[in-house]
């Protein structure tokens, strides 16, 4: 049958009865409150007609609810899907659908989002996870008996959709088991760690990556929402020794006005992924925490996440690097794009491969056929490897422009930008040309005074010419996702 993911919360109930393992605002759970409770409130759900397979959306804040319907989907087999609760109701209805569930398990703060969720789509199965808990205190609060195997399908997650729609990326026990050892082993985790999640579960690499790698090893998890005090409390309070977040959390976290009275020496690992953090960010945070142990992950749903890492010392000399080495199950290539290997330097797409590679794109073998092929994901990400072999990212496959047959890396011209002291920040995208195919358009935020003719000057002078934007609109933000990445498609479509 193989390990699985409740089975881990059940050997923990075992080797850990007694350790505050859950913290969040309100509550203190051991692993024992916890299994025990998922424990009855699966076998309410089996009661209520949920049945081994069936797909059902966990709508949670982050707190204890989310691992309630998590884990008791789990234990009966039914397949939980953690949603980005920010979605409008219309939004969550296409996913539903699309992913054929069959319920909802919802946070009841949530209730109106699920009221005008009923307008969009019907389900079988509509449960508050707070009144299905207390309606299930009459349950047994033993074990479960349902045979389950490593190979089944256990979770559906849904990419941020900058790129596009979210797509639901199914895994099984034994790939997200695989990610959970491998983190656990690059960061030397054991039950002794207590690891700081307040980036939003649904999100892949909060969730696979660092919630589970700790919960492998039997740690402590404080959950809350990210605010930078929350932060810095959590810290302190807890003395928590691990944390993942965006780079911009622990930007905002490093301006907080009482930082220096903080106690943070007990973090042995800030680890941030999903976009780089500048070399000036990095030192800036690194001094106001008073802590070096800063690492860098890159990786993608698709992979689990699990990918590779960039190392505190390596920050200095490798600068704008994502690494050498992948995780302990991971390898990585650039190739070309008839599927040869780059020299040193040489642009191509990074591919990932190991044991924690997605089963696939929820009901879209196309995608996933052209996804992964002998075995390799292929990442959509543009990268490049050093002469002492370390990996830099490019830009996304999908934003390269192509501009009369030549390819503009919207990330090297963003940075330019990004250098002016008057640009906040800034997306560049191809727009439509007739002659050219494409044409540069730069849409900016700026946080101080300059003309465009100023700021056209500025970019001429460290781009060359056919990288320059041919055109500038300013406008006050630009459109992010959960997870706090600019949404380039959308900017595009506006813009075009
Ligand atoms: P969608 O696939 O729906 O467009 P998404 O790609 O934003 O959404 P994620 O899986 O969360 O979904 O993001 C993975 C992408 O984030 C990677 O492919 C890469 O482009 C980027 N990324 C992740 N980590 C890093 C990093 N350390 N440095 C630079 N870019 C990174």
């Amino acid at each position: 049958m193989g390990a699985t993911i409740h089975g881990v919360l059940e050997r923990n109930a075992r080797k850990f009865p007694e350790k505050d393992a859950f913290i969040t605002a309100s509550n203190r759970l051991t692993y024992e409150d916890m299994n025990k409770t998922c424990n009855r409130l699966a076998r309410f759900l089996q009661d209520g007609g949920v049945r081994r397979g069936d797909r059902i959306a966990v709508m949670s804040l982050n707190n204890e609810h989310f691992f309630y319907a998590f884990f008791a989907c789990m234990k009966i087999g039914a397949i939980p899907m953690p949603m980005n609760i920010r979605l409008t109701p219309k939004e969550l209805g296409a996913i539903f659908q699309n992913a054929n569930a069959a319920g909802v398990l919802h946070e009841t703060e949530l209730a109106e989002t699920v009221t005008a969720l009923k307008e969009n789509c019907s389900l079988n199965h509509y449960f508050s996870i707070q009144e299905s808990v207390e309606a299930s205190a009459n349950f047994s609060g033993g074990n479960l008996n349902v045979p389950i195997d490593s190979r089944d399908v256990c979770e559906i997650l849904f990419t941020s959709g900058t790129t596009g729609t979210p797509k639901g990326v199914v895994f099984n026990h034994e790939r997200i088991l695989a990610i959970a050892a491998a983190v656990s082993v690059n960061f030397s985790l054991s039950h002794k760690d207590s690891m700081l999640t307040l980036m939003p579960l649904s999100h892949s690499a909060p969730l696979n990556t660092f919630f589970m790698s700790g919960f492998y090893c039997g740690a402590s998890h404080v959950i809350g929402d990210f605010t930078p005090k929350g932060f810095l409390n959590w810290i302190q309070q807890e003395k928590t020794t691990f944390s993942f977040a965006a780079p911009v959390a622990y930007l905002l976290a490093a301006k907080d006005p009482d930082l220096a009275s903080y106690d943070l020496s007990s973090m042995s690992v800030f680890a941030y992924g999903g976009g780089p953090l500048a070399l000036a960010s990095y030192h800036h945070v690194k001094k106001a925490f008073q802590n070096e142990n800063f690492y860098q992950v890159y990786g993608l749903t698709e992979a689990g996440p699990n990918g590779i890492l960039l190392y505190p010392e390596e920050h200095l000399e490798k600068a704008g690097s994502i690494g050498k080495n992948p995780t302990v199950n991971m390898e990585i290539r650039v190739v070309r794009p008839d599927g040869s290997d780059t020299a040193p330097n040489e642009y191509g797409e990074i591919l990932l491969t190991g044991d924690s590679l997605m089963l696939g794109y929820d009901n879209n073998p196309d995608e996933t056929n052209a996804a992964i092929q002998d075995g390799w994901l292929y990442t959509g990400d543009i990268a490049y490897r050093d002469e002492d072999g370390y990996f830099y990212i490019v830009d996304r496959k999908k934003d390269v422009i192509i501009s009369g047959g030549v390819n503009i890396y919207p990330r090297e011209v963003e940075e330019v930008l990004a250098k002016h002291d008057a640009v906040l920040e800034s997306c560049v995208v191809g727009v439509p040309h007739e002659e050219w195919g494409e044409t540069v358009k730069a849409v900016v935020v700026l946080k101080g005074a300059v003309s465009e003719e100023k700021l056209r000057a500025f970019a001429a002078e460290q781009l060359a010419e056919f990288k320059c934007p041919r055109i500038y609109s300013f406008v006050d933000e630009l459109p992010r996702n959960a997870s706090g990445k600019i949404l380039k498609q959308q900017v595009k479509l506006v813009h075009a």
